[in-house]
């Protein structure tokens, strides 16, 4: 928790490699030559619903690998992508492999799926978007409720009207919208009630301690009742244990995403009904426990 502390205070423009790697290298320089080199990978990590015992979304997750092949943390250089603009340069190879994916997930996948993507405020404010988007869908044969584009509440902050503008467009055309990372930001519930979005992801920091934090099972709950009441879901992110799981079933919270069901994991291996299967056992081996 210190170290982490520490770390945190330090700009992101100083190198921070795994800590095997302690080489001196400018993370700047190396972001930009390896979006030259198109180095960037796409890693996936499902979404469970238990009313349905399906696997119901997969959220695309960016990665890139130090020179010892170490994975960068995100937390690392995605600000940095996004704060230099570079995230645009990213955006078609981004957009079309996540479509792509999700294009070949629906219909791999028992009973259906989408793709969740990561969209800055950049990207969702930027003129062109929804049609690049558009024509992205067309050509990877993906119907538009394949996908979904999670955004934090930090855009909602800096342009509220254009953005409930934006994800009304994308939700008529029938785009799956989420707010990510719920609970962190500063949105005011004034601005909540308007928001067309279908989930709410509550923050990873509020599942953690579950179930002997008192404040956030508390927390949990009324965003619970909120978003019933606003017509929104919860995804649980960062689920992690049995217990936690069973905390969130009781009450009423049924999409979770996090180690007990998977880690993120290259395309290549959500392609097996193994793998599929391997990640609901977690919600059948409650089911088990029940009827003995
Ligand atoms: P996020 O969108 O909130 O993604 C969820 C993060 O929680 C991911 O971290 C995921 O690996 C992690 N996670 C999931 N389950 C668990 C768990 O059970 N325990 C723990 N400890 N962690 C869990 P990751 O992949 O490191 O990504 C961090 C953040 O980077 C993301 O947070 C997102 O804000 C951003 N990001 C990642 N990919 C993209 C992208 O393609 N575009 C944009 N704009 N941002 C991205
Ligand atoms: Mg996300
Ligand atoms: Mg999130
Ligand atoms: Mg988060």
């Amino acid at each position: 928790n210190n170290i982490k502390g520490m770390r945190g205070q330090v700009s992101v423009f100083e190198p921070h490699f795994a800590d095997s790697n302690r080489e001196q290298l400018n993370l700047e320089e190396y972001l930009k030559r390896a979006i030259e080199e198109a180095r960037f990978e796409l890693w996936y990590q499902p979404v469970v619903n238990a009313v349905s015992g399906r696997i119901e979304q997969f959220e695309a997750l960016m990665r890139l690998r130090d020179e010892q092949g170490e994975l960068i943390s995100p937390d690392r250089f995605i600000p940095l992508l996004e704060e230099s603009g570079w995230i645009m340069l990213l955006e078609p190879w981004l957009l079309r492999s996540a479509i792509s994916a999700a294009s070949l997930l629906a219909r791999r996948v028992p009973g259906g799926s989408c793709v969740a993507i990561n969209i800055c405020g950049q990207q969702l404010l930027d003129n062109g978007f929804i049609e690049r988007l558009l024509r992205i869908l067309d050509e990877s044969a993906c119907e538009p409720s394949w996908i979904s584009l999670e955004v934090t509440e930090r855009q909602f902050l800096e342009h509220p009207e254009r953005v409930i503008q934006v994800l009304q467009a994308l939700r008529e055309m029938g785009i799956r919208v989420a707010v990510d990372d719920f609970g962190t930001g500063y949105s005011s519930l004034a601005y909540v009630k308007r928001l067309p979005v279908e989930h709410l992801k509550i923050d990873r920091e509020f599942i953690r301690e579950l179930p002997h934090s008192e404040p956030d099972k508390a927390i949990v709950n009324s965003v619970g009742r909120m978003s019933e009441g606003l017509g929104m879901h919860v995804i649980a992110e960062g689920v992690e244990t049995q217990e936690q799981m069973e905390w969130l079933k009781a009450h009423k919270v049924f999409l979770y995403q996090g180690y007990l069901f998977a880690r993120p994991a290259p395309l290549e291996s959500w392609l097996s009904d193994e793998a599929l299967g391997l990640v609901l056992r977690p919600l059948r081996e409650e089911r088990d426990d029940e009827i003995a």
